[in-house]
């Protein structure tokens, strides 16, 4: 198959079984890609694949985590999604997605349990750990399997808006007691606890809205990781009322966006597409296109949603001989049009076409 990406000469290669191969090895009947544009897959950074809603948070049990996940992975698929970092769910079963067929999911990077101490997040939802016990949870848990573990930031408590959860020294001796077990820090930061996660060297900063100039060029220089979820921001904005005190938070934090987002492309941080449960499995699209209308240039809030993922977890950012053969081709250049995202023309998910989905 012909591969055209948008940053780099063209190539051809082959397809055996779920592999790509040198072109004299091919035995694949695909679809000819000589006109198209190829990605080596869109991805999302920031799902809860076990769950379909925020309303299901009380009724979750394993059962229902292990179905959600089946159908919401695949609808990923079908939409050209090969790349998926889950950012937690109610219990370490969320994990049970690592164990899932290949063929039927994107690759995975997942945390366990959401880590939050009591009153730090939706009650009875993850696992509720106070700080003095941070350190020992981390060291004993099966959370950090897939690769991450995710912390609850801050969390509004009644009369007294958004509180911190963790001191400064526990979340830097967290991330340290991580980083040694081989895994990374993902944090949900909606208020004022972003600048001390940056500062305890937390990997990733989901939502973000206050990060500072500052904590965005710490970011840049140790190559850590923003993944705003506009998406998810206006979501909860509309949820609760655009006059709430909460929906004036989510208000602020959108303006803040619209400076942060080109500042961050300027300094180099890498800017990453997550969803949350904002829009139905697959459409992160839409936040290409939301991370585009706030600030960022279509190439780079194409990179947002492929390249600067798959490079940030250490894999090949093209696709590749010996690799799996995943890669999402279209009919035009999505780094001249960050909308073109939302209209592949052909899915490849381990040498088999899985999509497009007709929606
Ligand atoms: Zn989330």
């Amino acid at each position: 198959m012909y591969i055209r990406l948008p940053y780099a000469d063209p190539y051809e290669m082959g397809v055996s079984g779920s592999e790509f191969v040198d072109l004299f090895d091919d035995i694949s009947d695909l679809p000819d890609t000589t006109a198209m544009w190829a990605l080596p897959g869109l991805a999302d950074c920031h799902a809860h694949v076990s769950m379909t809603s925020l309303a299901d948070f009380d009724a979750i049990t394993t059962v229902s985590m292990a179905s959600a996940t089946r159908s919401n992975t695949w609808a990923h698929l079908e939409h050209g999604v090969m790349l998926l970092l889950d950012k937690g769910g109610k219990t370490d079963a969320t994990l049970m997605m690592l164990d899932h067929d290949a063929d039927l999911r994107p690759h995975i990077e997942a945390a366990g349990a959401m880590v939050h101490p009591i009153g730090g997040y939706y009650q009875g939802f993850g696992a509720e750990v106070e700080p003095d016990e941070l350190i020992s949870y981390i060291r004993n848990s099966a959370s950090l399997q897939g690769g991450w573990l995710k912390l609850v930031g801050d969390w509004p408590r009644k009369g007294q808006g958004p509180v911190n959860n963790w001191p400064l020294d526990v979340l830097r001796e967290a991330v340290r007691v991580t980083h040694a077990s081989g895994a990374k820090v993902a944090i949900h930061s909606m208020a004022h606890s972003a600048s001390e996660a940056v500062a305890a060297g937390v990997d990733s900063i989901e939502h973000g809205p206050f990060l500072t100039e500052e904590d965005l060029r710490s970011l840049a220089r140790r190559g850590g990781a923003w993944v705003p979820t506009i998406v998810n921001m206006l979501h909860l904005r509309d949820m609760l009322g655009a006059d709430s005190s909460g929906g004036r938070m989510f208000q602020d934090g959108l303006d803040r966006m619209r400076t942060n987002l080109p500042l961050a492309e300027g300094l180099g941080v890498t800017v990453l597409a997550g969803t949350d449960m904002a829009v139905s499995p697959g459409q992160v699209a839409t936040e290409a296109a939301l991370l585009r209308e706030y600030g960022l240039s279509d190439s780079a809030a194409a990179r947002a949603t492929t390249t600067n993922a798959f490079s940030y977890i250490g894999r090949s950012d093209r696709p590749t001989i010996g690799a799996e053969a995943d890669a999402v081709f279209f009919d035009e250049n999505p780094f001249d049009d960050v909308g073109v995202l939302a209209r592949p023309s052909l899915i490849l998910r381990r040498g088999k076409v899985v999509g497009p989905h007709d929606d």
